[in-house]
């Protein structure tokens, strides 16, 4: 037990995460804040923008210092979410697509050789990677993916299949594809009958590999590329499969934790943002001679969301302090945070857009954009249901985290 127990701010625990957190708050008022209307507007991802963030260590935040990354842990990428999220959530989701599906995969699971060819491209901003899983007919249920690939005599696999939804598969209009595709394909099946999945670094360039198409009029997040991703005997040379063929369960399930946390951070951005908008509108409209903090339904509205946001923020940087990015062991808390925090953020930001009354419907206030944006923290990283589900199993395995 420390002695700076009862000081320890769990947001804040070191002076290098109050530091970055300052650092990533000024570039978000000074840099994304005035975009972000307008590349929503536009569904445009800002990859200039996007690529800045390489200055300043952010895109591979937890990536070891050697590849060119910023040697940092997960409370450091739940601050980065968090921050940037309380502008920008679309903004952010392309930033977690990059730095925590694909980046951190390769930090903690590839060679040496894979690091040190790929990190300092993907750490500097002159690649944008990108993670795919998910398949026109099969996301929750993804060992059952479609995608595969056999090795050739000359060393070579050749893949076939198509992604759905990969955040950052294209990365602009004109269908230009990532620069390099973390890749789930199914290589094999166990004596069980299970499928076994190998990871593929693809990269641009590479025979078959292509955007399938661009995924427009999406409900929120529309200020990041969302695409379909098309596999056509594409050929991946050995040296870019990560560790053993049919092994990558481990990579999946581990970085899956990481990937719920962030996006639990993002809840919790905007759920400051929100609460931060109404609270200062209620002070600010009046009606029937009365500030409207004054009625009792607006003081429901602003103390519900104040107690929300303070548990969903304990519960992230509690979960954040918990993992260690080398290792999985926390799946309940990165489902049960990620159950939480989403679903919350979407009630707060309901609540915002009523106290703001006809204003909060319209983008200049924002808060319509936070609720749009917040509805996606239901869906990708895993469905409630499936938090739901994993939840449930794992409480049946291990009660003993109920008592402890
Ligand atoms: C904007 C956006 C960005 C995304 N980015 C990425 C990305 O970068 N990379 C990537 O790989 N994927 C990405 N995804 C995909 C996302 O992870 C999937 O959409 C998600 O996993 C759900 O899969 P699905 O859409 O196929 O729905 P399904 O799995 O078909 O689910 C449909 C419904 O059935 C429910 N359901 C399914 N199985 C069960 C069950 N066993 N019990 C109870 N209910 C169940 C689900 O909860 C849901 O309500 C993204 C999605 C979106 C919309």
């Amino acid at each position: 037990m420390t002695d700076d127990w009862r000081t320890l701010d769990i947001a804040n625990p070191t002076d290098e995460h109050s530091m970055l957190r300052e650092m990533v708050r000024g570039f978000v008022s000074a840099e994304v804040e005035p975009q972000a209307l307008e590349f929503n507007r536009d569904e445009k991802f800002n990859t200039s923008l996007f690529r800045t963030l390489g200055d300043s260590g952010l895109l591979g935040i937890s990536v070891p210092s050697e590849y060119g990354g910023g040697g940092m842990d997960a409370t450091a990428v739940a601050i980065i979410n968090e921050e940037l999220s309380y502008s920008d959530p679309a903004f952010c989701l392309a930033y977690l697509a990059h730095d925590q599906l694909m980046v951190n995969n390769l930090a903690q699971n590839g060679s040496h050789e894979q690091k040190s060819r790929i990190l300092p491209k993907v750490c500097s901003g002159e690649w944008i990677g990108c993670m795919a899983m998910s398949e026109p007919d099969h996301g929750t249920d993804v060992m059952a993916m479609e995608t595969h690939a056999i090795q050739r005599d000359d060393g070579n696999w050749v893949i076939n299949g198509r992604k759905m939804w990969i955040t950052n598969g294209a990365i602009d209009d004109s269908g230009t594809p990532a620069d390099i595709v973390w890749l789930y394909a199914r290589t094999g099946t166990d004596p069980k009958g299970r499928a076994e999945i190998t990871t593929f670094l693809v990269e641009k360039g590479m025979d078959g590999y292509s955007v399938g198409q661009k995924i427009i009029d999406k409900l929120g997040m529309r200020a990041s590329n969302t695409a379909e991703l098309v596999f056509e005997d594409c050929i991946v040379p050995p040296e870019n499969v990560v560790g053993s063929p049919g092994e990558s369960m481990s990579h999946m399930m581990r970085n899956l934790e990481l990937e719920r946390l962030g996006l639990a951070a993002m809840a919790l951005g905007i759920s400051r943002r929100c609460l931060s908008v109404m609270n200062n509108y209620a002070s600010e409209r009046k009606a029937f001679g009365r500030s409207i903090r004054e009625f009792g339904q607006i003081q429901r509205h602003i103390g519900e969301s104040w107690a929300e946001y303070r548990a969903m923020r304990s519960y992230v940087y509690d979960t954040a302090r918990q993992i260690d990015l080398s290792k999985s062991g926390n799946r309940l808390d990165s489902d049960g945070v990620k159950l939480f925090g989403t679903t919350i953020s979407k009630h707060i930001a309901d609540r915002a857009i009523q106290v703001l009354g006809g204003y909060g419907y319209v983008g200049e206030y924002i808060v319509e954009r936070l609720w749009r944006d917040a509805k996606l923290l239901e869906i990708g990283g895993g469905t409630l249901e499936g938090h739901q589900k994993n939840i449930a199993r794992d409480l049946k395995t291990s009660p003993g985290a109920i008592e402890r």
